[in-house]
Protein backbone atom coordinates (compact mmCIF):
# COMPACT_ATOMS: atom_id res chain seq x y z
CA UNK A 1 0.00 0.00 0.00
CA UNK A 2 1.41 3.48 -0.86
CA UNK A 3 1.79 5.96 2.14
CA UNK A 4 1.73 8.95 -0.15
CA UNK A 5 -0.47 9.72 -3.40
CA UNK A 6 0.33 11.76 -6.48
CA UNK A 7 -1.27 14.57 -4.86
CA UNK A 8 0.36 14.35 -1.32
CA UNK A 9 3.48 15.82 -2.32
CA UNK A 10 3.04 19.20 -0.61
CA UNK A 11 2.06 17.07 2.50
CA UNK A 12 5.65 15.02 1.94
CA UNK A 13 7.40 18.01 2.08
CA UNK A 14 5.69 20.05 5.17
CA UNK A 15 6.45 16.54 6.66
CA UNK A 16 10.32 16.74 6.04
CA UNK A 17 10.99 20.61 6.84
CA UNK A 18 8.89 20.03 9.91
CA UNK A 19 11.41 16.77 11.44
CA UNK A 20 14.28 19.02 10.77
CA UNK A 21 12.58 21.85 12.72
CA UNK A 22 11.64 19.28 15.46
CA UNK A 23 14.86 17.62 15.45
CA UNK A 24 17.38 20.63 14.41
CA UNK A 25 19.74 20.10 17.60
CA UNK A 26 20.10 16.70 17.76
CA UNK A 27 20.92 17.41 13.93
CA UNK A 28 23.32 20.04 15.31
CA UNK A 29 24.56 17.62 17.41
CA UNK A 30 25.66 14.85 15.23
CA UNK A 31 26.84 17.60 12.81
CA UNK A 32 29.23 18.63 15.65
CA UNK A 33 30.07 14.93 16.40
CA UNK A 34 30.85 13.95 12.98
CA UNK A 35 33.38 17.41 12.57
CA UNK A 36 34.90 16.17 15.53
CA UNK A 37 35.36 12.80 14.09
CA UNK A 38 36.79 14.28 10.82
CA UNK A 39 39.07 16.96 12.44
CA UNK A 40 40.70 14.06 15.11
CA UNK A 41 40.79 11.29 12.23
CA UNK A 42 42.01 13.71 9.34
CA UNK A 43 38.39 12.28 7.13
CA UNK A 44 35.86 13.83 4.77
CA UNK A 45 33.37 12.30 6.02
CA UNK A 46 30.46 14.94 5.58
CA UNK A 47 31.02 15.57 1.51
CA UNK A 48 31.14 11.15 1.53
CA UNK A 49 27.62 11.48 3.32
CA UNK A 50 26.59 14.30 0.92
CA UNK A 51 27.71 12.10 -2.24
CA UNK A 52 25.85 8.97 -0.49
CA UNK A 53 22.79 10.70 -0.13
CA UNK A 54 22.56 12.15 -3.40
CA UNK A 55 23.16 8.59 -4.98
CA UNK A 56 20.25 7.30 -3.07
CA UNK A 57 18.07 9.93 -4.18
CA UNK A 58 18.76 9.43 -7.39
CA UNK A 59 18.71 5.82 -7.73
CA UNK A 60 15.08 5.85 -5.82
CA UNK A 61 13.72 8.35 -8.21
CA UNK A 62 14.59 5.75 -10.98
CA UNK A 63 13.51 3.18 -9.38
CA UNK A 64 10.25 5.18 -8.88
CA UNK A 65 9.90 6.12 -12.39
CA UNK A 66 10.49 2.39 -13.13
CA UNK A 67 7.64 1.41 -11.19
CA UNK A 68 5.29 4.40 -13.17
CA UNK A 69 6.06 3.28 -16.54
CA UNK A 70 5.36 -0.32 -15.74
CA UNK A 71 2.32 0.44 -13.42
CA UNK A 72 0.66 2.67 -16.76
CA UNK A 73 1.88 -0.27 -19.36
CA UNK A 74 -0.31 -2.87 -16.62
CA UNK A 75 -3.30 -0.27 -16.63
CA UNK A 76 -3.10 -0.14 -20.27
CA UNK A 77 -2.89 -4.60 -20.83
CA UNK A 78 -5.68 -4.70 -18.44
CA UNK A 79 -7.67 -1.97 -20.34
CA UNK A 80 -7.25 -3.85 -23.73
CA UNK A 81 -8.12 -7.62 -21.76
CA UNK A 82 -11.53 -5.53 -20.48
CA UNK A 83 -12.14 -4.23 -24.46
CA UNK A 84 -11.16 -7.58 -25.91
CA UNK A 85 -13.53 -9.96 -23.30
CA UNK A 86 -16.14 -7.30 -24.17
CA UNK A 87 -15.98 -7.40 -27.69
CA UNK A 88 -15.91 -11.59 -27.45
CA UNK A 89 -19.05 -11.35 -25.14
CA UNK A 90 -20.80 -8.95 -28.02
CA UNK A 91 -19.24 -11.60 -31.25
CA UNK A 92 -20.87 -14.78 -28.56
CA UNK A 93 -23.99 -13.23 -28.17
CA UNK A 94 -23.83 -12.28 -31.78
CA UNK A 95 -23.20 -15.31 -33.05
CA UNK A 96 -26.17 -16.93 -30.04
CA UNK A 97 -28.41 -14.72 -31.67
CA UNK A 98 -27.50 -15.57 -35.42
CA UNK A 99 -27.78 -19.16 -34.72
CA UNK A 100 -31.70 -19.16 -33.95
CA UNK A 101 -32.28 -16.96 -37.04
CA UNK A 102 -33.64 -19.98 -39.47
CA UNK A 103 -35.89 -17.47 -42.04
CA UNK A 104 -34.75 -13.62 -43.57
CA UNK A 105 -37.24 -11.76 -41.33
CA UNK A 106 -35.30 -13.54 -38.39
CA UNK A 107 -31.90 -12.70 -39.53
CA UNK A 108 -32.92 -8.94 -40.34
CA UNK A 109 -34.19 -8.59 -36.74
CA UNK A 110 -31.12 -10.08 -34.60
CA UNK A 111 -28.79 -7.37 -37.38
CA UNK A 112 -31.05 -4.13 -36.51
CA UNK A 113 -30.94 -5.18 -32.77
CA UNK A 114 -26.88 -5.86 -32.74
CA UNK A 115 -24.51 -5.35 -36.22
CA UNK A 116 -24.57 -1.33 -35.04
CA UNK A 117 -22.64 -2.24 -32.35
CA UNK A 118 -19.72 -3.35 -34.72
CA UNK A 119 -19.99 0.23 -36.35
CA UNK A 120 -19.15 2.48 -33.24
CA UNK A 121 -21.87 4.90 -35.01
CA UNK A 122 -21.09 4.34 -38.64
CA UNK A 123 -23.54 3.56 -41.11
CA UNK A 124 -23.62 -0.55 -41.71
CA UNK A 125 -25.33 -2.75 -45.11
CA UNK A 126 -25.83 -6.58 -45.53
CA UNK A 127 -26.23 -7.90 -48.92
CA UNK A 128 -26.94 -11.93 -49.45
CA UNK A 129 -26.29 -12.93 -52.94
CA UNK A 130 -28.01 -16.26 -53.65
CA UNK A 131 -27.83 -17.34 -57.60
CA UNK A 132 -27.14 -14.69 -59.34
CA UNK A 133 -29.48 -12.48 -57.44
CA UNK A 134 -28.64 -10.03 -54.59
CA UNK A 135 -31.14 -9.34 -51.58
CA UNK A 136 -30.67 -6.71 -49.08
CA UNK A 137 -30.48 -7.81 -45.65
CA UNK A 138 -29.92 -4.74 -43.53
CA UNK A 139 -30.06 -1.36 -46.54
CA UNK A 140 -28.15 0.59 -44.10
CA UNK A 141 -28.24 1.46 -40.71
CA UNK A 142 -26.82 4.76 -39.53
CA UNK A 143 -27.36 8.50 -39.37
CA UNK A 144 -26.20 9.54 -43.07
CA UNK A 145 -27.87 9.31 -46.26
CA UNK A 146 -28.50 6.19 -48.30
CA UNK A 147 -26.62 4.91 -51.00
CA UNK A 148 -28.75 3.42 -54.05
CA UNK A 149 -29.61 -0.27 -54.09
CA UNK A 150 -27.48 -0.28 -57.10
CA UNK A 151 -24.23 1.10 -55.93
CA UNK A 152 -24.44 -1.22 -52.73
CA UNK A 153 -24.83 -4.30 -55.35
CA UNK A 154 -21.70 -2.42 -57.29
CA UNK A 155 -19.61 -2.36 -54.25
CA UNK A 156 -20.43 -6.10 -52.94
CA UNK A 157 -19.91 -7.36 -57.24
CA UNK A 158 -16.28 -5.85 -56.45
CA UNK A 159 -15.89 -6.90 -53.01
CA UNK A 160 -16.73 -10.85 -53.92
CA UNK A 161 -14.58 -10.51 -56.98
CA UNK A 162 -11.59 -9.50 -54.97
CA UNK A 163 -12.39 -12.44 -52.35
CA UNK A 164 -12.59 -14.74 -55.04
CA UNK A 165 -9.32 -13.90 -56.48
CA UNK A 166 -7.52 -14.66 -52.91
CA UNK A 167 -7.19 -11.32 -52.13
CA UNK A 168 -9.46 -10.29 -49.56
CA UNK A 169 -8.19 -9.02 -46.34
CA UNK A 170 -9.56 -10.22 -43.07
CA UNK A 171 -9.38 -6.77 -41.55
CA UNK A 172 -12.35 -5.44 -44.71
CA UNK A 173 -10.93 -3.75 -48.38
CA UNK A 174 -11.56 -0.35 -48.86
CA UNK A 175 -13.92 0.43 -51.96
CA UNK A 176 -14.65 4.23 -52.60
CA UNK A 177 -15.30 4.83 -49.10
CA UNK A 178 -16.74 1.33 -47.52
CA UNK A 179 -14.96 -1.05 -45.82
CA UNK A 180 -16.13 -4.61 -47.40
CA UNK A 181 -15.82 -7.89 -45.37
CA UNK A 182 -17.11 -10.35 -48.34
CA UNK A 183 -19.01 -13.15 -46.53
CA UNK A 184 -18.03 -16.90 -48.34
CA UNK A 185 -18.62 -20.37 -46.34
CA UNK A 186 -16.65 -22.43 -47.66
CA UNK A 187 -15.70 -20.88 -51.80
CA UNK A 188 -19.88 -20.20 -52.18
CA UNK A 189 -20.59 -16.23 -51.56
CA UNK A 190 -23.18 -16.06 -49.59
CA UNK A 191 -22.83 -11.87 -49.31
CA UNK A 192 -21.28 -8.70 -48.47
CA UNK A 193 -20.95 -6.65 -45.48
CA UNK A 194 -20.43 -3.33 -45.61
CA UNK A 195 -19.09 -0.19 -43.09
CA UNK A 196 -19.26 3.32 -44.33
CA UNK A 197 -15.91 4.68 -43.26
CA UNK A 198 -17.01 7.85 -42.46
CA UNK A 199 -14.54 10.95 -40.87
CA UNK A 200 -13.34 8.58 -38.74
CA UNK A 201 -11.79 5.50 -40.58
CA UNK A 202 -12.10 2.45 -38.11
CA UNK A 203 -8.76 1.17 -36.30
CA UNK A 204 -7.67 -2.33 -36.58
CA UNK A 205 -8.93 -3.69 -33.64
CA UNK A 206 -12.25 -2.26 -34.93
CA UNK A 207 -11.88 -4.03 -38.03
CA UNK A 208 -10.35 -6.99 -36.82
CA UNK A 209 -13.93 -7.27 -34.78
CA UNK A 210 -15.57 -6.22 -37.58
CA UNK A 211 -14.66 -8.64 -40.01
CA UNK A 212 -15.31 -11.69 -37.08
CA UNK A 213 -19.02 -10.25 -37.28
CA UNK A 214 -18.72 -10.89 -40.75
CA UNK A 215 -17.15 -14.30 -40.47
CA UNK A 216 -20.38 -15.65 -38.12
CA UNK A 217 -22.99 -13.66 -40.39
CA UNK A 218 -21.81 -15.62 -43.22
CA UNK A 219 -22.57 -19.14 -41.48
CA UNK A 220 -25.85 -17.86 -40.55
CA UNK A 221 -26.88 -16.20 -43.74
CA UNK A 222 -25.59 -19.68 -45.75
CA UNK A 223 -28.15 -21.55 -42.80
CA UNK A 224 -30.76 -19.52 -43.74
CA UNK A 225 -30.33 -20.11 -47.53
CA UNK A 226 -30.28 -24.00 -46.76
CA UNK A 227 -33.06 -23.83 -44.79
CA UNK A 228 -35.13 -22.12 -47.66
CA UNK A 229 -33.54 -24.27 -50.18
CA UNK A 230 -34.42 -27.39 -47.94
CA UNK A 231 -38.37 -26.19 -47.26
CA UNK A 232 -39.11 -25.26 -50.93
CA UNK A 233 -37.26 -28.61 -52.18
CA UNK A 234 -39.53 -30.47 -49.97
CA UNK A 235 -42.52 -28.50 -51.58
CA UNK A 236 -41.54 -28.62 -54.82
CA UNK A 237 -42.07 -31.34 -57.77
CA UNK A 238 -38.47 -31.77 -59.03
CA UNK A 239 -39.33 -32.25 -62.09
CA UNK A 240 -41.66 -30.07 -63.37
CA UNK A 241 -40.80 -27.30 -60.48
CA UNK A 242 -44.47 -26.46 -59.73
CA UNK A 243 -45.61 -27.38 -56.34
CA UNK A 244 -46.19 -30.97 -54.95
CA UNK A 245 -50.22 -32.11 -54.24
CA UNK A 246 -49.90 -31.33 -50.33
CA UNK A 247 -48.82 -27.87 -50.77
CA UNK A 248 -51.68 -27.15 -53.43
CA UNK A 249 -54.09 -29.13 -51.62
CA UNK A 250 -53.14 -26.94 -48.45
CA UNK A 251 -52.80 -24.04 -50.18
CA UNK A 252 -55.89 -23.68 -51.73
CA UNK A 253 -57.84 -24.90 -48.39
CA UNK A 254 -56.53 -21.60 -47.05
CA UNK A 255 -56.88 -19.84 -50.34
CA UNK A 256 -60.67 -20.70 -50.25
CA UNK A 257 -61.17 -20.12 -46.34
CA UNK A 258 -59.14 -16.41 -47.14
CA UNK A 259 -61.92 -15.94 -50.20
CA UNK A 260 -64.85 -16.70 -48.44
CA UNK A 261 -63.77 -14.70 -45.38
CA UNK A 262 -62.90 -11.32 -48.06
CA UNK A 263 -65.74 -12.54 -49.87
CA UNK A 264 -63.59 -12.62 -53.14
CA UNK A 265 -63.04 -14.66 -55.77
CA UNK A 266 -60.86 -17.54 -56.20
CA UNK A 267 -60.75 -19.81 -59.17
CA UNK A 268 -59.03 -23.24 -60.25
CA UNK A 269 -58.17 -24.93 -63.46
CA UNK A 270 -57.23 -28.57 -63.68
CA UNK A 271 -55.62 -29.67 -67.17
CA UNK A 272 -54.00 -32.77 -68.27
CA UNK A 273 -52.19 -33.62 -70.95
CA UNK A 274 -53.24 -35.41 -73.81
CA UNK A 275 -52.50 -39.08 -75.00
CA UNK A 276 -49.45 -38.26 -72.78
CA UNK A 277 -49.50 -42.16 -72.41
CA UNK A 278 -48.54 -42.74 -76.28
CA UNK A 279 -45.49 -40.03 -75.53
CA UNK A 280 -43.94 -42.63 -73.08
CA UNK A 281 -44.96 -45.48 -75.28
CA UNK A 282 -43.38 -44.68 -77.99
CA UNK A 283 -40.51 -42.38 -76.89
CA UNK A 284 -39.34 -43.70 -73.81
CA UNK A 285 -40.41 -42.65 -69.98
CA UNK A 286 -37.62 -40.11 -70.60
CA UNK A 287 -38.99 -38.03 -73.30
CA UNK A 288 -42.55 -37.95 -71.39
CA UNK A 289 -40.41 -36.57 -68.21
CA UNK A 290 -38.81 -34.08 -70.85
CA UNK A 291 -42.77 -32.80 -72.00
CA UNK A 292 -43.71 -32.64 -68.77
CA UNK A 293 -40.52 -30.34 -67.43
CA UNK A 294 -41.58 -28.46 -70.95
CA UNK A 295 -45.05 -28.52 -69.07
CA UNK A 296 -43.96 -26.70 -66.11
CA UNK A 297 -41.78 -24.04 -67.14
CA UNK A 298 -44.23 -23.10 -69.88
CA UNK A 299 -46.79 -22.50 -67.40
CA UNK A 300 -44.90 -19.40 -66.16
CA UNK A 301 -45.13 -16.98 -68.96
CA UNK A 302 -48.95 -17.44 -68.98
CA UNK A 303 -49.57 -17.06 -65.02
CA UNK A 304 -48.79 -14.47 -62.50
CA UNK A 305 -46.36 -15.07 -59.93
CA UNK A 306 -49.50 -14.88 -57.16
CA UNK A 307 -51.11 -18.00 -58.89
CA UNK A 308 -50.35 -20.96 -57.76
CA UNK A 309 -49.10 -24.20 -60.23
CA UNK A 310 -48.73 -27.55 -58.55
CA UNK A 311 -48.49 -31.04 -60.09
CA UNK A 312 -51.18 -32.77 -58.70
CA UNK A 313 -50.21 -36.12 -59.68
CA UNK A 314 -48.79 -38.17 -63.67
CA UNK A 315 -49.43 -35.73 -66.06
CA UNK A 316 -52.95 -33.76 -63.96
CA UNK A 317 -51.95 -29.98 -62.97
CA UNK A 318 -54.08 -27.87 -60.44
CA UNK A 319 -53.66 -24.02 -60.81
CA UNK A 320 -54.85 -21.76 -58.03
CA UNK A 321 -56.03 -18.23 -59.24
CA UNK A 322 -56.14 -16.23 -56.12
CA UNK A 323 -58.85 -13.09 -56.57
CA UNK A 324 -59.71 -14.49 -60.16
CA UNK A 325 -63.51 -14.42 -61.46
CA UNK A 326 -64.81 -17.47 -63.43
CA UNK A 327 -64.32 -15.11 -66.66
CA UNK A 328 -60.69 -14.30 -65.81
CA UNK A 329 -60.06 -18.38 -65.06
CA UNK A 330 -61.51 -19.41 -68.21
CA UNK A 331 -59.19 -16.62 -70.27
CA UNK A 332 -56.28 -17.63 -68.77
CA UNK A 333 -57.00 -21.45 -69.11
CA UNK A 334 -57.34 -20.43 -72.89
CA UNK A 335 -54.21 -19.04 -72.74
CA UNK A 336 -52.79 -22.17 -70.86
CA UNK A 337 -54.01 -24.22 -73.80
CA UNK A 338 -52.83 -22.00 -76.63
CA UNK A 339 -49.32 -21.86 -74.89
CA UNK A 340 -49.23 -25.76 -74.11
CA UNK A 341 -50.12 -26.10 -77.69
CA UNK A 342 -47.15 -24.09 -78.68
CA UNK A 343 -44.92 -26.84 -76.75
CA UNK A 344 -42.54 -28.84 -79.44
CA UNK A 345 -42.70 -32.43 -79.36
CA UNK A 346 -39.27 -33.78 -77.34
CA UNK A 347 -38.47 -36.57 -80.30
CA UNK A 348 -40.81 -35.40 -83.17
CA UNK A 349 -41.30 -32.01 -83.77
CA UNK A 350 -44.10 -33.12 -86.61
CA UNK A 351 -46.12 -34.28 -83.72
CA UNK A 352 -48.45 -31.69 -82.11
CA UNK A 353 -48.82 -30.93 -78.08
CA UNK A 354 -52.24 -30.58 -76.30
CA UNK A 355 -53.91 -30.54 -72.76
CA UNK A 356 -57.94 -30.41 -71.96
CA UNK A 357 -58.80 -28.25 -68.92
CA UNK A 358 -61.64 -27.68 -66.37
CA UNK A 359 -62.09 -24.13 -65.13
CA UNK A 360 -64.20 -24.15 -61.60
CA UNK A 361 -64.90 -20.69 -59.49
CA UNK A 362 -65.20 -21.31 -55.93
CA UNK A 363 -69.62 -21.28 -55.46
CA UNK A 364 -72.00 -19.63 -53.04
CA UNK A 365 -71.66 -22.14 -50.02
CA UNK A 366 -68.84 -23.94 -50.67
CA UNK A 367 -66.66 -24.89 -47.65
CA UNK A 368 -64.63 -27.69 -49.16
CA UNK A 369 -62.06 -28.07 -51.19
CA UNK A 370 -63.10 -31.26 -52.03
CA UNK A 371 -66.34 -30.62 -53.78
CA UNK A 372 -64.40 -27.28 -55.69
CA UNK A 373 -61.42 -30.04 -56.90
CA UNK A 374 -64.07 -32.31 -58.21
CA UNK A 375 -66.05 -29.96 -60.26
CA UNK A 376 -63.00 -28.69 -61.99
CA UNK A 377 -62.21 -32.24 -62.61
CA UNK A 378 -65.71 -33.19 -63.72
CA UNK A 379 -65.12 -30.25 -65.97
CA UNK A 380 -61.62 -31.57 -67.26
CA UNK A 381 -63.14 -35.04 -68.06
CA UNK A 382 -66.05 -33.18 -70.13
CA UNK A 383 -63.32 -31.36 -71.92
CA UNK A 384 -61.44 -35.32 -72.59
CA UNK A 385 -64.64 -36.43 -73.74
CA UNK A 386 -65.82 -33.69 -76.60
CA UNK A 387 -62.74 -34.19 -77.99
CA UNK A 388 -59.78 -32.47 -75.61
CA UNK A 389 -57.32 -29.60 -76.63
CA UNK A 390 -60.41 -27.46 -75.32
CA UNK A 391 -61.41 -25.90 -72.17
CA UNK A 392 -64.40 -26.84 -70.14
CA UNK A 393 -66.27 -24.71 -67.53
CA UNK A 394 -67.45 -26.65 -64.14
CA UNK A 395 -71.38 -26.03 -62.96
CA UNK A 396 -72.22 -24.13 -59.73
CA UNK A 397 -72.87 -27.33 -58.16
CA UNK A 398 -72.69 -30.87 -58.71
CA UNK A 399 -75.35 -33.46 -58.84
CA UNK A 400 -76.21 -34.86 -55.58
CA UNK A 401 -75.04 -38.41 -55.63
CA UNK A 402 -71.70 -37.14 -56.71
CA UNK A 403 -71.89 -34.43 -53.81
CA UNK A 404 -72.31 -36.73 -51.30
CA UNK A 405 -69.79 -39.37 -52.63
CA UNK A 406 -67.42 -36.35 -52.67
CA UNK A 407 -67.91 -34.84 -48.97
CA UNK A 408 -68.39 -38.22 -47.59
CA UNK A 409 -65.15 -40.24 -48.89
CA UNK A 410 -61.55 -40.38 -47.62
CA UNK A 411 -60.23 -40.07 -51.23
CA UNK A 412 -58.10 -36.90 -52.20
CA UNK A 413 -59.18 -37.80 -55.79
CA UNK A 414 -62.35 -36.73 -56.24
CA UNK A 415 -62.73 -37.35 -59.88
CA UNK A 416 -62.49 -41.22 -59.27
CA UNK A 417 -65.63 -40.99 -57.37
CA UNK A 418 -67.69 -38.57 -60.10
CA UNK A 419 -66.45 -40.95 -63.26
CA UNK A 420 -68.38 -43.48 -60.90
CA UNK A 421 -70.94 -41.32 -61.14
CA UNK A 422 -71.96 -41.92 -64.52
CA UNK A 423 -71.98 -39.18 -67.33
CA UNK A 424 -72.98 -35.48 -65.66
CA UNK A 425 -74.53 -33.27 -68.02
CA UNK A 426 -73.38 -30.08 -65.38
CA UNK A 427 -73.82 -27.26 -67.79
CA UNK A 428 -74.35 -26.40 -71.35
CA UNK A 429 -71.13 -27.46 -72.63
CA UNK A 430 -69.06 -24.48 -73.18
CA UNK A 431 -65.78 -24.35 -76.06
CA UNK A 432 -63.79 -21.33 -75.75
CA UNK A 433 -62.65 -20.21 -79.22
CA UNK A 434 -62.24 -16.79 -78.76
CA UNK A 435 -58.73 -15.05 -79.23
CA UNK A 436 -57.76 -13.88 -75.93
CA UNK A 437 -55.31 -10.64 -75.80
CA UNK A 438 -55.06 -10.13 -72.46
CA UNK A 439 -54.82 -12.43 -69.31
CA UNK A 440 -52.60 -10.48 -67.36
P1 LIG B 1 -55.67 -38.61 -71.88
O1 LIG B 1 -55.65 -37.74 -73.08
O2 LIG B 1 -56.98 -39.25 -71.67
O3 LIG B 1 -55.19 -37.92 -70.65
O4 LIG B 1 -54.66 -39.78 -72.21
P2 LIG B 1 -53.28 -40.06 -71.59
O5 LIG B 1 -52.53 -40.96 -72.46
O6 LIG B 1 -52.59 -38.76 -71.25
O7 LIG B 1 -53.70 -40.80 -70.27
P3 LIG B 1 -53.32 -40.47 -68.81
O8 LIG B 1 -53.41 -39.00 -68.57
O9 LIG B 1 -54.10 -41.34 -67.92
O10 LIG B 1 -51.81 -40.89 -68.80
C1 LIG B 1 -51.00 -40.59 -67.77
C2 LIG B 1 -49.70 -41.33 -67.97
O11 LIG B 1 -48.66 -40.56 -67.42
C3 LIG B 1 -49.69 -42.63 -67.27
C4 LIG B 1 -48.33 -42.69 -66.58
O12 LIG B 1 -47.60 -43.81 -67.02
C5 LIG B 1 -47.64 -41.47 -67.05
N1 LIG B 1 -46.86 -40.81 -66.01
C6 LIG B 1 -47.25 -40.48 -64.78
N2 LIG B 1 -46.23 -39.84 -64.13
C7 LIG B 1 -45.19 -39.78 -65.00
C8 LIG B 1 -43.85 -39.23 -64.92
O13 LIG B 1 -43.42 -38.66 -63.91
N3 LIG B 1 -43.08 -39.34 -66.01
C9 LIG B 1 -43.51 -39.96 -67.15
N4 LIG B 1 -42.68 -40.02 -68.19
N5 LIG B 1 -44.75 -40.47 -67.23
C10 LIG B 1 -45.57 -40.38 -66.19
MG1 LIG C 1 -53.29 -37.39 -69.90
Amino acid sequence: MRLLGRHDKPLAVGLVVGTLIVFERPLRFLLDVARDVESRYQVDLLPALAVLCGAYVFHQYHKWQDAQAEAAAAAAEARQAQERSSELERLVNFGRALAKALDVPALQQVLWQRLPQFGQERDMWVLMCGTGTWEPLVQEIGPHPRETADKLVDLATRALAIACQDEAHAEGDCLDGHLCFPMLVGERPVGVLGVRQGREAPTLAERRVLGAAAALLAIAVRNVQWFQENRDNSLRDSLTGCFNRAYGMETLDVQLQMARRASRPLSIIMFDIDEFKGVNDHFGHLAGDALLAGVGRQLGNVLRASDIKCRYGGDEFLVILPETPLTGAEQVAEALRREIARLRHPVDPSLSISASLGVASVAEGEFDVKALLARADAALYRAKRVGRDCVEVAAASLPAAARHAVLTSNVSTPAELLRDCGPQPLIPRRRIVAPVTDVA
